[in-house]
């Protein structure tokens, strides 16, 4: 990142731009164009809605960042139908089935790894079904799991694909990485007020020139670069298999220790873990402690679940000696706090 800035008009840029583009394809999956945005990844997923829904998205909602993906939509004036799990279910494909049925929407959004409660739904089930819809076009958020595990888009026929920078890769905040299909470019071609900045097809053209819309930053680019040579030095599959390994050790822990998972059994994400508070413990003393003594912290719940879970990341460039590590800080902290585990 400390790479001196260049023109973003420039061959310098081009270079960078197009280095990273084959191997940004293969973690996505696709054959189509990966867009970088400078912006977190509410800009895209805003921009997506703003690109394809015409007449009505149906938004699947079942945490958090989900549930304001419906209010996103209605913010940015489109017609939007809300389809609720509670949190911690996964969203159930009949369900979606169900209400695409009613012939009412053009497009469709889902979260594949529902960050706040640690769910991750069943995207390929649901994809199959949203497919037999051929007027819908699918915008998955895949920001906490791109690249823990596959997630091949053209294989899933997913038509808009989305991560941040700063989950799932372990970049700094910034930017997102966006692939879109053919039919959902066709699709954005036909919706007016799409504005500029989030423009599918203002990125489409910038990226033939290996270039993006507007000024881009850069020195992001440069970290991922970097990135994808870790990436790629590790392997793909390596890497997936890493995120399973880590996660298991953290399931490991939090059974061991008397805790419970908080997602339905099968549906618990494998790039964090959303652990229920059912021992009660005081999670914001906890972090204290953590803080203080071992100059770590972990999230103490999001939203309505603040309190009631706490959550464990095992993404990114968690190795077994971080993980190994945060758990026996945990072990300290809780004995310190005089709890009684296991
Ligand atoms: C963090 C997160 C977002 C929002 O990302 P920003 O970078 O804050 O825009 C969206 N979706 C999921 C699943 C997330 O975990």
């Amino acid at each position: 990142m400390t790479t001196p800035v260049f023109g973003h008009r420039s061959a310098d840029f081009v270079e960078l731009y197009q280095s990273v583009q084959p191997r940004l394809q293969e973690l996505f999956g696709t054959a189509d164009p990966v867009f970088i945005s400078t912006s977190s990844a509410w800009g895209v997923m805003e921009g997506a809605l703003r690109n394809v829904t015409k007449k009505k998205v149906l938004n699947c909602m079942s945490g958090a960042f989900s549930d304001k993906w419906h209010d996103v939509s209605k913010r940015c004036g489109k017609e939007a139908g809300a389809l609720r799990f509670e949190w911690g279910q996964p969203v159930d494909p009949e369900a979606v089935r169900r209400e695409l049925a009613t012939g009412a929407y053009d497009s469709l959004t889902v979260i594949h790894n529902e960050t706040s409660t640690g769910t991750m739904n069943p995207l390929a089930d649901i994809l199959t079904v949203a497919r037999e819809f051929p007027e819908v076009i699918t915008i998955v958020d895949t920001v906490s799991s791109f690249s823990a595990l596959p997630i091949p888009k053209d294989e899933l026929g997913i038509d808009v694909m989305l991560t941040g920078s700063q989950k799932a890769l372990a970049l700094p905040p910034g930017l997102s990485l966006f692939s879109v299909s053919q039919r959902a470019l066709d699709r954005a071609a036909n919706v007016n007020d799409r504005g500029y900045y989030f423009d599918f097809h203002e990125f489409l053209a910038n990226h033939e020139k290996g270039m993006t819309p507007s000024t881009p930053v850069i020195p992001l680019i440069h970290a991922l670069r970097s990135k994808l040579d870790d990436i790629f030095a590790e392997g793909i599959d390596a890497r997936h298999e890493r995120h399973r390994r880590l996660n298991t050790l953290v399931h490991d822990w939090v059974k061991s220790r008397g805790f419970e998972l908080f997602p339905a059994p099968g549906f618990a994400s494998v790039s964090l873990t959303c652990v229920r508070n059912n021992l009660e413990i005081d999670v914001a003393a906890l972090n204290k402690i953590l803080k203080s003594k071992f100059s770590c912290v972990i999230d103490g719940g999001y939203g309505k679940i603040k309190g009631k879970t706490f959550r464990i990341s095992n993404m990114g460039d968690e190795t077994d000696e971080t993980m190994t590590q945060l758990l026996a800080n945990l072990d300290s902290a809780l004995a310190e706090m005089k709890v009684t585990v296991g």
